[in-house]
């Protein structure tokens, strides 16, 4: 179903909700149970919730006493395969509180391009759903080379919200909104909605790198554009709006899907 506007989010039949490193690590690290209270109240409402969580690397950092997000790959790795374990150890902690379970999901970009592996994931993420459970997706970090990387989790997000024929993507980060420039720079205005034509080289946009994670504008539009054009809607907002977003308050930019 396409969703007409974002106070459907609220009743949806299935969301992608991907939060970034740095909102939920850090400072930021008890966002995670305000993250975690959203998701349980929607899957009590009977919408069913798929997570896709990145923060491996950078829960692994403190743990090893790393303090700047290293520059190779085989210390990433390493980082992510400390951090992955006691990230999912976390976040079951905190569903605890509702009954609930967490699966850990890990892919790859190849695992999506593969018809087999990709079924494969569909079938195991739609199983999990069935069961009550929260799949928590993250990129298999390990194994990804520099080249297969999928270099951030937006775009992650965004192929799984279309493996998962969710309704919509709700992309977490630290901006409330999608400005028309930098949001730093005086008179950036924050867009309300994206029209599924839009012409997205119009807005001036900056990949960040936070320290912990990647990403920023560019990688929000580029998975905004891949869920859209397969029907997917898309709600870009800030985890501090987690729960406004989910009940389908006004908060953050809409992007209105094309009907596929
Ligand atoms: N999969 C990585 C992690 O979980 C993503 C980090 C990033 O955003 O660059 O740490």
């Amino acid at each position: 179903m396409v969703l007409q506007d974002r106070s459907q989010l609220a009743s949806a039949n299935r969301i992608v909700v991907k939060v970034g490193s740095s909102s939920i690590s850090g400072e930021n690290e008890p966002q995670l149970d305000l993250l975690v209270d959203s998701i349980a109240a929607s899957m009590k409402r009977g919408v069913e919730v798929i997570l896709v969580s990145s923060g491996a690397i950078a829960t692994g950092m403190p743990l090893l006493g790393i303090t700047t997000k290293p520059e190779d790959l085989a210390t990433s790795q390493a980082l992510a395969s400390v951090g992955q374990s006691r990230l999912i150890a976390r976040y079951q902690q905190s569903l605890e509180r509702y009954g609930l379970i967490a699966g850990q999901i890990l892919l790859t970009s190849g695992d999506l391009d593969g018809a087999e592996t990709r079924a494969n994931a569909g079938l195991a993420m739609n199983r999990l759903v069935e069961l009550g459970v929260l799949p928590i997706v993250n990129e298999n970090d390990t194994v990804a080379t520099q080249e297969i990387r999928f270099g951030d989790n937006d775009r992650l997000a965004a192929l799984v919200a279309v493996l998962a024929n969710a309704d919509a993507l709700v992309l977490l980060s630290d901006i409330d909104a999608l400005y028309d420039m930098p949001p730093a720079r005086a008179g950036a205005k924050a867009l309300d909605v994206i029209a599924a034509d839009a012409d997205l080289s119009l807005i001036e946009v900056e990949g960040t790198s936070t320290g912990v994670g990647t990403g920023g504008a560019i990688t929000k539009l580029g998975a905004a554009r891949v869920a859209t054009d397969a029907g997917v809607c898309v709600l870009l907002t800030s985890a501090a709006n987690v729960a406004k977003a989910l009940n389908g308050e006004h908060v953050g930019t809409w992007f209105s899907a094309s009907a596929s």
